[in-house]
C-alpha cells in the first residue's frame, strides 16, 4: 500500500465536554479555531490552514475526555484493505454510515487494544481555507487566538503498550519514532508513533485504558509556544507546564487545560521522519529530561490528570 500504508495523518478528534457554548467559546477564542457548523449537539471546528472541513468536533457529554478519533486514508481501496487487516488482527469492526456526523462519508471503526475508539475515512468536505490554492498569503489576517496551523497529535494512555504499538505497525504500517523503556529494557511504558512524516502522529504512555492525556495542536515556532503562554495567562486559563522544550521530538511546548479539564498543548517544531527512521530510546530514569527537558523531572499533575 505504500509509504504510510495510505494512512495519511491523524485528521480529527471528537471531544466530550461539559458545557458546549462554554468549550465552543473557548476552542474559537483562546485556541483559534474556526466554527463551521453545528448538528445534534455537536460543534464543528477546523484550524486555518486545514483544508477539510472540520478536525475537532465537540460533543456534549456528562463526562469529558475522547469520544473517538480518525485517521483520513488515501482512497477507499485503502479503507477496505485496511478493515480487512484489522479484522484479521482480531478488532471487531463496523462501518459509520454517510451522513451520521456532519461533512463526513463513511468511516471503519474500531476499538484499539487500549479501548480507544478509532475511525478511518477518506471522505470529507473540502472546504479549503481563506488563503486559498491561488498565489496565497502566508496566512489569513483575521485569525483570533493562538490560531494554530492544524490539529498534530494525541497523548493516550493505556495499560498493555506492546499490543498497540504492534497493532499501529503491523497492521496500520505505522512506525516508531521514540519510545520509552524501563531500565533494564524489558517493560514498554511509551510509545510514539508517526505514519508519514511527523515526529508523531499519536502516542501511548502507561497508564489506565481508554484515557486521554492530551490533545495537541500545531503552531511554528518556540515565539508561537511563547505567545501561546501569553494568550492563556490573557484569558486565565490553567496553565500546567509553560513553554519549555521536549526532549521527546524535540519539539517546544506548552500544556493547559480546556474549560472541561481535557489536557492540550501548542506543539511547536520537532524532527521530521523519513521510512527509515530508527526508533530513539529513552530509559524511564531520564523520562523527566525526555519530556521536559530543561526541568528533567514531571510535574506531579502530568501523570494523573486523565479524561
Ligand atoms: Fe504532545
Amino acid at each position: 500500500m505504500g509509504f504510510g500504508n495510505g494512512i495519511m495523518r491523524i485528521g480529527r478528534v471528537e471531544l466530550r465536554v461539559l458545557d458546549l457554548e462554554k468549550s465552543a467559546s473557548y476552542y474559537k477564542n483562546v485556541i483559534g479555531l474556526e466554527e463551521v457548523g453545528r448538528s445534534q449537539g455537536r460543534v464543528y471546528l477546523k484550524a486555518w490552514d486545514e483544508y477539510d472541513h472540520h478536525s475537532l468536533i465537540l460533543k456534549q457529554a456528562d463526562y469529558a475526555g475522547l469520544e473517538h478519533f480518525a485517521f483520513k486514508v488515501k482512497n477507499e481501496a485503502v479503507l477496505n484493505e485496511l478493515e480487512k487487516k484489522i479484522e484479521q488482527f482480531g478488532c471487531d469492526t463496523s462501518r459509520i454510515s454517510y451522513g451520521t456526523r456532519m461533512a463526513e462519508g463513511q468511516a471503519v471503526r474500531f476499538v484499539l487494544p487500549t479501548g480507544h475508539n478509532v475511525e478511518l475515512y477518506y471522505e470529507i468536505e473540502r472546504i479549503g481555507t481563506k488563503t486559498g490554492t491561488l498565489n496565497p498569503h502566508p496566512w489569513p489576517l483575521d485569525t483570533r487566538g493562538i490560531a494554530p496551523h492544524r490539529l498534530d497529535h494525541v497523548l493516550l494512555t493505556g495499560d498493555d503498550l506492546k499490543t498497540v504499538t504492534r497493532f499501529f505497525m503491523e497492521v496500520l504500517g505505522f512506525q516508531q519514532s521514540e519510545k520509552i523503556t524501563t531500565v533494564d529494557g524489558e517493560e514498554l511504558v511509551g510509545s510514539f508513533l508517526f505514519t508519514t512524516n511527523k515526529a508523531h502522529d499519536l502516542a501511548f504512555i502507561k497508564g489506565p485504558d481508554s484515557k486521554l492525556h492530551h490533545v495537541a495542536f500545531y503552531v511554528e515556532s518556540v515565539h508561537d509556544v511563547f505567545r501561546a503562554a501569553d494568550i492563556l495567562t490573557m484569558n486565565n486559563v490553567p496553565t500546567e507546564v509553560t513553554p519549555t522544550r521536549h526532549g521527546i521530538t524535540r519539539g517546544q511546548t506548552v500544556y493547559f487545560f480546556d474549560p472541561s479539564g481535557n489536557r492540550n498543548e501548542a506543539f511547536a517544531s520537532g524532527y521530521i521522519t523519513y521510512e527509515d527512521f530508527p526508533t530513539i530510546t529513552w530509559t524511564e530514569d531520564k523520562i523527566g529530561q525526555g519530556i521536559f527537558y530543561h526541568r528533567r523531572e514531571l510535574v506531579e499533575s502530568f501523570g494523573k490528570a486523565l479524561t
